[in-house]
């Protein structure tokens, strides 16, 4: 039985403090629901620590948003898996598509950030997705597969534990326009395929598909009320403390 998970990725918001403000407000209305399913937020990496103490002892996950594949070196400006482990995180967003586009990063590149989060003991959260452009030309599952086989290329293991996918189609991304349960379901399935094909039937079963794109409170139970769908990447409506929890609570029941 997959475990859901509901993971809040704040993006480039919030200083230290305001995002201390918002971690106190989840607090009390996440807290109730931490046995019914996981929940994880992925503050920006300034926030990190102090979101780390405010949820420290509930049943939050700390997860960060993207990192560099190597452990340390120079490369100005990147921070590596170990220092997100040092910081108690547990999940890493790779291959968002605003990372893909805004900061070009290929397929490659996000396969080896994926095998850097696994090496740090980090799980991370591969996002795949096409745009609409391949979507009206009938190429979503095709992009979504390249995507993902790239993604989890270099990882020494593909399991439950240690890898989470996130279904985010490009065009519904921070637009307000959510993917209607079937295309996600449809999406879902082809990945949970490919991984059967990749890992083994077991593997595949064990491993969370996450939905994410304009999820609200009110397109959330529609959505999580789907078996195919393992819960949510939330981006705008995570930084309101009574949407996510609202989210959340859908995907709990
Ligand atoms: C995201 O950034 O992963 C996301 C799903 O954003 P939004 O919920 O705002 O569409």
């Amino acid at each position: 039985m997959r475990r859901r998970l509901v993971c809040g990725n704040w993006k480039m918001n919030g200083t230290e403090e305001e995002s201390a403000a918002l971690a106190a407000s989840l607090l009390p209305l996440l807290a109730p629901l931490g046995d019914r399913l996981e929940i994880a937020l992925a503050p920006p990496f300034t926030s990190l620590r102090t979101v780390g103490e405010k949820i420290q002892g509930s049943r939050i996950q700390l997860a960060a948003q993207d990192l560099h594949p190597a452990s340390h070196g120079a490369f100005t400006g990147e921070i590596s898996g170990r220092m997100l482990t040092a910081l108690h995180v547990r999940y890493v967003i790779v291959g968002h598509s605003e990372r893909r586009r805004l900061f070009r990063e290929t397929n490659e590149e996000i396969g080896r950030k994926a095998a850097g989060a696994a090496a740090a003991g980090l799980v991370p959260i591969l996002c795949v997705g096409e745009d609409e452009a391949e979507r009206l030309d009938g190429r979503t599952l095709g992009v979504i597969e390249e995507q993902l086989l790239a993604g989890i290329a270099r990882l020494p293991s593909t399991g439950g534990d240690t890898l989470v996918v996130a279904y985010e189609p490009v065009w519904a991304i921070g637009t307000g326009r959510t993917a209607t349960p079937d295309q996600a379901i449809e999406a879902h399935r082809a990945i949970r395929s490919c991984l059967a094909r990749r890992a083994g039937e077991d593997a595949a079963a064990s491993i969370r598909i996450l939905y994410g794109g304009s999820v609200t409170p009110e397109t959330a139970t529609a959505m999580l009320s789907r078996p195919d769908i393992d819960g949510a990447l939330v981006g705008g409506a995570s930084l309101v403390a009574e949407s996510f929890a609202a989210i959340t609570r859908a995907a709990a029941s």
